[in-house]
Order: C-alpha cells, then sequence, then structure tokens
C-alpha cells in the first residue's frame, strides 16, 4: 500500500504523497522472519538459503526417581519442550526465482511460504 500509493505527510505547510521502500535494514532472526513474511528459524523450511525441512528434538528431562517407594518424593519435575534443528548436509540452495515466486506467494495469502 505504502509503495504504490504512498502516505500523505505535511513539509513547510505543503501536502505532500510520499512513497518508501524498504532497501536494507538490520534485524535479529525472528525479526527478520516476520519482515520477509518467511517461515521462522524455528520452523520447517525456515532456513532462507537451502530446502532444509530439518526436524525437531525433544528436550524433555525425565529424571529417574531418587526415591521410587515414597510418593511424595518420587515426584520430580519434568521439563517439556523442543527445538527445530537444521543437522548439516548438501540440501538444494534456494534459488533467486524460486525465493521470488514464494515471496509473491507469500503476499497474496498473508501468510508465510
Ligand atoms: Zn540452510
Amino acid at each position: 500500500m505504502f509503495v504504490e500509493e504512498g502516505f500523505p505527510i505535511t513539509v513547510e505547510g505543503r501536502r505532500e504523497i510520499s512513497k518508501g521502500i524498504l532497501l536494507t535494514a538490520t534485524a535479529d532472526t525472528p525479526a527478520k522472519a516476520e519482515m520477509q513474511n518467511f517461515t521462522h528459524h524455528n520452523g520447517f523450511f525456515g532456513c532462507s538459503f537451502c530446502l532444509n525441512a530439518g526436524h525437531n528434538v525433544s528436550t524433555e528431562i525425565k529424571k529417574t526417581p531418587k526415591n521410587p517407594g515414597d510418593p511424595k518424593k518420587s515426584k520430580q519435575p519434568k521439563k517439556k519442550g523442543s527445538v527445530h534443528v537444521y543437522p548439516p548436509g548438501k540440501f538444494p540452495q534456494r534459488t533467486k526465482g524460486e525465493t521470488l515466486a514464494d515471496a509473491a506467494a507469500a503476499f497474496k495469502s498473508g501468510h508465510p511460504v
């Protein structure tokens, strides 16, 4: 919208229409994904360079109860969770054409592709 139609601003009393295009930016990984409407780094195919799907790895900590006969002492807190990892290997690189097509599809759908 801002690129095509612009937005009104007032400069020294004159009403102008200004248009803006972001040419470069610095952001952390989550913000970069949001700015690009791209899958986050912890999602499948979240690498912006290649088509490595990655996979989830559980980080759940299972502790062995010290006193299995004592119900009060056998309740150990469990920490659940997972992380998404991208194992090393050779994966197809994203091409400029595919990236532009994915960007157009994401823009049209309003969702990461
Ligand atoms: Zn990659």
